[in-house]
């Protein structure tokens, strides 16, 4: 920390992303990307002239990109906001409604990128401890008063609310904005899409690094009222108004308007987490039941550190987190069929090696 660090950013804790190396090649399970490479009109729609055009700007209304997923949500262009991936909308949400007064509450194990925000952007918040076994209780919530941001499913439990729930949550906080963080809602969540146009308070975020397979490409929206969404665009106009740059915008459109292709990499996502969890649990684990495209996971006998540990060795890398609520827990992604059978060969060597 240098001498000139504002002071009010002194005590500010970062958050820590997972790993991406870049050097030796490891099986990469640790940030819940997608095994599968982005449909097939990304390709073409990134081509030499574009990359010529990149001298310059984009568009700051990335408009092809705002029309594509209108369309797809059935939502006029001026409820859609998009941003540099959901990090940065979700970044740009808590600075338009989060302030000293105006608190976010979230639940305590969630993304942990939250708390964060909140404090880079001197929002006040509320972190409510989750149910004994992982559960979000919709009580902490319902009728609270405050601004909301709920992953759901959650991260990294792979939990998920249903839509009814979603919207008692909005209808009981009718003065509070009620976000719903969707970055996983394509492996088996109800998106709360649909209820946008009955409630004017609530905001739908969504990302395209995950059922998209895009993450390099940094790419998010918003979906809400006319209203939440000019407020976004307050924000965005007021930082950095070329926020997606030209190849985010073309990428995303194709990715967008290819509803099959992401309707085969989520199935198979989905076909391989079931095949995962109930292998995992003949081994002696305990594998929440996941709507997400990654498994959280613990096996009695074996701390989570050790087994972390032991797989990076292997070559295979997952997450981990030291807080001692899930510090036996591993958050696992769901990779290929043949990146899933390599990691749960290495999960057999190390127990058997632990057994012995
Ligand atoms: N929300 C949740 C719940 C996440 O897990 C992530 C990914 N780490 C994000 C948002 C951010 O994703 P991105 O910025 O790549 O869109």
């Amino acid at each position: 920390m240098s001498r000139f660090l504002s002071q009010r950013f002194a005590s500010i804790e970062p958050y820590v992303p997972g790993e991406q190396p870049q050097g030796r090649k490891y099986i990469k399970l640790n940030t819940n990307e997608s095994p599968y490479p982005p449909a097939p009109g990304v390709l073409e729609a990134i081509n030499r002239e574009e990359v010529a055009k990149l001298r310059l700007y984009s568009d700051p209304d990335a408009r092809p990109l705002v029309a594509a997923i209108a369309r797809r949500f059935g939502v006029g262009e001026d409820q859609v906001f998009v941003g540099n991936g959901s990090d940065e909308v979700l970044a740009f949400t808590f600075l338009a409604f989060g302030g000293v007064e105006k608190r976010f509450r979230f639940p305590a194990l969630s993304y942990g990128f939250y708390p964060v925000f909140a404090r880079l952007l001197g929002v006040t918040y509320e972190a409510v401890p989750l149910r004994p076994d992982f559960t979000i209780d919709p009580a902490d919530y319902i009728g609270c008063g405050t601004n909301i941001v709920l992953a759901n499913p959650n991260a990294p439990t792979g939990y998920a609310l249903g839509l009814e729930t979603i919207g008692e949550i909005a209808r009981s906080n009718p003065d509070s904005v009620v976000v719903i963080d969707e970055a996983y809602v394509d492996f088996g969540g109800e998106s709360a899409a649909v209820l946008l146009d009955t409630y004017d308070n609530l905001l739908v975020v969504q990302t395209f690094s995950k059922s998209r397979c895009l993450a390099g490409m940094r790419i998010g929206f918003a979906l809400g009222s006319a209203e939440l969404i000019a407020d976004l665009q307050r924000m965005k106009f007021s930082f950095n108004p070329y926020n997606l740059d030209r190849l985010a915008i073309l990428a995303g459109t194709a990715a967008m308007e290819d509803e099959a292709y992401l309707n085969t990499c989520t199935a198979k996502i989905c076909a391989t987490r079931r095949r995962v969890t109930d292998r995992l649990r003949e081994m002696g684990f305990t594998v929440l039941e996941s709507k997400a495209n990654f498994v959280f996971a613990r096996r009695d006998g074996i701390p989570g550190g050790r087994l972390f540990a032991a797989l990076r060795e292997k070559g295979i890398l997952v997450r981990h987190w030291e807080d001692p609520l899930i510090a036996d827990y591993l958050r696992i992604s769901i990779g290929s069929d043949e990146e899933m059978d390599a990691f749960l060969a290495a999960a057999g060597q190390i127990l058997e090696e632990e057994t012995k």
